[in-house]
């Protein structure tokens, strides 16, 4: 076959669709499907993705394709098709998609060299080319007369390998080695006429007439204590060889995790991996919810299944959200299955992700524990998806294409046919609900697997402490739990929820938050004019001087910062040592670790943290969690902020006794009836969820309705407003007539970076034709959408309403 279809990076009308290229003769043999290539576009070159060959095309005549860029495909035929429904579903270019699943070194065009990876002879033309060199540019080997065939086969042999070169830093490490480059009687005899004042010599020679295997160039000379001095006249008289090998940088120590064998599971843990080891041994799909208490061993289970599935000969993709990758889980897995693990997340470096990708690609690794992205890696024989948290909003990604990580799995796992797990101790409403129509299979941990209670949560009612005159952020409950604890050198978590920072507006003597009369949801206050707005209708109305329901002048918005919260506690408790984690504390590569690691080793009293300290830390020390301000995230502009709520104090709650010490923990807030609050006090999720259930139904939210969220932004406010009337026209004319459209509303943060942001939401039940229309509706606007800088982004599965 000698033509390609290629998806090309060019924002065209027709960006969905393929075009043809003409394959010249150097690359017949070793075009593959899943490779990038570099095409000419009108008067450009550009990148493109190999999608498919043929014989014969609609067009006569047809460009050459310029170059290849991978000689290995990067993306199976699976991802390929994978991307495509990716784009469609989440209404995307699938070029977008494909470059999604790729880690960033392969998304850009970084500059190439090869490197020789053996110490063997490479055949004949190569070794000419690399001329004694360890790695040469890769445009040496495109100038030469070798052919493409000829490389792809060596790579495979493991003679060479491809290297990108990522700006200063290189994306692969190198070792030296040093080998014996002739028998080992020969080096005896060597030994035998060389000169007794020659130690250093005698004794490198020695080392390999014992241990014949090739070493470390620097372990060596560390070992026989000598310098490269010595080792030349052995390596120019060809008797020791050096060569360079790629290792992976290796961002976790292997030492560092002790290994673990599986432990006897509980009842309720036996209980609920049955019929997910079932599906594994019968390669059923199916999703299961495993919906347990936090401590009461969801790990473990996962660890298990994963062992079976490994013992199967397939593999395990493991997501878990981003704040959550700290060492702690890592050495879980790492602990279970050593080196057959690869960890991808947003910390380590750009060389590193790659290098973890790579062993996936190569098949070195069974398993993948990593981020949102790790949905994509290049697996082909997929026994298990595992999700844990599978709440967390993090999974979905924000960015185009802007796809959840689950809706990814379930898709792949029905590819594989294999079991998806969604683990949580507060499943989204969305999956619950699922999970009670039996479209998902729920499994149950209803208990710890230490036997002890969850720890007593007592809720503070902030008002009284107003009253009170305590006019401070820490309640005089919470002041007394903290001395006590510092007495007796047990550690507290504090938790800060710092989302909804200065947004809505509560009255301080009677906890009253203003809220939309149609939507049920909290107003934001816009400072430049002084109103207050529901970011869902419109709706607006001035801020008030006085409470609407108690007259009290105390109505204020509302806003702390970590950092004021630190000199507050400090004030408070002198003797105190604190460690405060926020975005500014944990921006450095490693702070997080670092910190954490602090506070394990009990170098100090207090953790002060944002939402990052909520999840996945086990500290055995920890037997007193506060929480600042239950509320301040149950006001947002958001209709999941009582799930958000719940979901938060459930998972903080989980942090304190969850070793031999009791634990406790205190809720401060200004709305204690509040039943997210009041629930998650109780750990009482069938009762949330009902309640919740309820207002969804009434207010028209998922999981009863879909949403799907058009913003439009651009520097031209009449036009943006002008711009999301005509889409809402538009889609009005095919939609169904039980499908709200509300809007066109300028978004909460209205404006940003000099541009006016508009938005409409539509709320739907069955609309199966809705993303052609959008995908409609955008082509319509492509025009102006390039030459007029205008932005319209869709969004199918909007968390982030802003
Ligand atoms: P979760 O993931 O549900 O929060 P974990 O898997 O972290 O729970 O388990 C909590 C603690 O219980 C961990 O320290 C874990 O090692 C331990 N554990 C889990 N399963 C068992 C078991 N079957 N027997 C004994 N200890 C267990
Ligand atoms: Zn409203
Ligand atoms: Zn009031």
């Amino acid at each position: 076959m000698n033509i390609a279809k290629v998806i090309v990076d060019v924002p065209s009308k027709a960006i969905n669709q393929t075009f043809d290229y003409l394959i010249p003769e150097k690359y017949m043999e070793i075009l593959q499907i899943g490779m990038r290539v570099t095409v000419p576009f009108g008067p450009r070159k550009v990148m493109g993705f190999v999608v498919g060959k043929t014989n014969d095309s609609e067009l006569d005549k047809l460009k050459e394709i310029n170059g290849v860029l991978d000689i290995t495909p990067v993306l199976t035929e699976e991802l390929l098709k994978l991307g495509k429904w990716v784009a469609k579903d989440s209404v995307s270019f699938y070029i977008t998609a494909l470059q999604a699943m790729l880690p960033q070194v392969l998304k850009a065009q970084y500059k190439k060299e090869l490197i020789r990876t053996t110490g063997e002879r490479l055949p004949e033309p190569l070794e000419f080319l690399f001329a004694g060199r360890d790695a040469i540019p890769y445009e040496e080997f495109e100038y030469s007369t070798i052919s493409y065939y000829q490389l792809q086969k060596t790579i495979q042999e493991g003679g060479v390998s491809v290297n990108y070169l990522v700006k200063s830093k290189i994306t692969k490490k190198q070792v030296s080695m040093i080998k014996p480059a002739k028998d080992i009687t020969h080096l005896e005899e060597i030994l035998v006429d060389m000169s007794k004042n020659a130690k250093k010599q005698r004794q490198l020679l020695m080392h390999f007439i014992e241990n014949p295997e090739p070493i470390e160039r620097q372990g060596l000379l560390k070992k026989i204590g000598t310098t490269a001095s010595t080792l030349k006249p052995l390596l120019d008289k060809s008797l020791l060889e050096a060569y360079t090998v790629e290792v992976y940088r290796n961002p976790y120590n292997e030492n560092d995790f002790k290994p673990t064998t599986a432990l006897t599971l509980t009842k309720e843990q036996q209980k609920a991996i049955t019929p997910i080891n079932k599906s594994i041994e019968e390669e059923l799909h199916e999703v299961f919810l495993l919906h347990g208490v936090t401590g009461s061993g969801k790990t473990e289970i996962y660890l298990q299944a994963i062992e079976k599935v490994i013992n199967k000969g397939e593999e395990a993709i493991v997501l878990v959200p981003e704040i959550a990758l700290t060492p702690q889980m890592v050495r879980r897995f790492k602990g279970r299955f050593g080196t057959n693990v690869a960890v991808i997340h947003s910390a380590l470096s750009k060389g590193e992700k790659y290098d973890e990708w790579r062993k996936i690609q190569r098949k070195e690794v069974q398993v993948v524990v990593g981020a949102r992205s790790a949905i994509f890696a290049p697996f082909e024989n997929i026994g298990i998806i595992i999700i844990d948290e599978e709440h967390e909003t993090t999974y979905k990604q924000e960015d185009q294409p802007k796809y959840h990580a689950r809706d990814v799995a379930i898709r792949r796992a029905e590819t594989h046919k294999c079991p998806v797990v969604l683990g949580s101790a507060t499943p989204t409403l969305e999956s619950f609900a699922r999970a009670k129509k039996e479209v998902y299979k729920l499994l149950t941990l209803s208990k710890r697997t230490n036997e002890q209670g969850m720890p007593q949560v007592e809720i503070v009612d902030m008002r009284k402490e107003l009253h009170a005159g305590n006019r401070t952020m820490f309640s005089r409950q919470l002041k007394e739990k903290m001395e006590d604890r510092l007495q007796k050198g047990e550690q507290i978590v504090l938790l800060l929820n710092r989302r909804g920072y200065s947004t809505f507006v509560m009255c301080r003597d009677c906890g009253h938050v203003k809220e939309c009369p149609h939507c049920d949801i909290a107003l934001t206050y816009h400072k430049n004019t002084n109103h207050l707005k529901c970011h869902y209708c419109s709706y607006e109305e001035p801020m008030p001087i006085v409470c609407p329901e108690c007259e009290s002048d105390l109505i204020r918005y509302f806003g702390t910062g970590t950092q004021r919260v630190e000199e507050a506690l400090t004030q408070l408790l002198p003797e105190a040592s604190i460690i405060r984690m926020d975005v500014d504390t944990t921006r450095r590569k490693g702070a997080h670790e670092k910190l954490l690691g602090q506070f394990a080793r009990q170098e100090a009293n207090i953790l002060l943290g944002t939402q990052m300290i909520a999840k996945g830390l086990d500290f055995e020390n920890v037997t007193l969690v506060g929480v600042l301000t239950a509320d301040s995230m149950l006001h947002l502009p958001d209709f999941r902020s009582s799930e958000k709520t719940f979901q938060l104090l459930t998972q903080v709650s989980g942090r304190a006794g969850r070793h031999s010490l009791e634990g406790e923990v205190i809720v401060q807030t200004y709305t204690p009836d509040h039943y997210s609050i009041e629930l998650a006090s109780q750990y009482d999720f069938q009762t949330f969820y009902e309640n919740e259930m309820r207002m969804r139904k009434t207010f028209q939210y998922p999981p009863y309705y879909y949403l799907a969220l058009v913003t439009v932004s651009h520097q031209n406010k009449v036009k943006t407003a002008q711009t999301t009337q005509n889409i809402v026209q538009l889609l009005q004319k095919v939609v169904n007539d039980n499908t709200v459209i509300l809007g066109p509303t300028p978004s909460p943060i209205p404006r940003m970076k000099d541009r006016y942001r508009y938005q409409c939401m539509i709320k739907y039940k069955n609309e199966p034709k809705l993303r052609f229309y959008l995908n409609k509706i955008l082509e319509q606007f492509y025009d102006e959408m390039r030459k007029e800088d205008l932005f319209i982004s869709i969004d199918m599965q909007p968390y982030h309403l802003m």
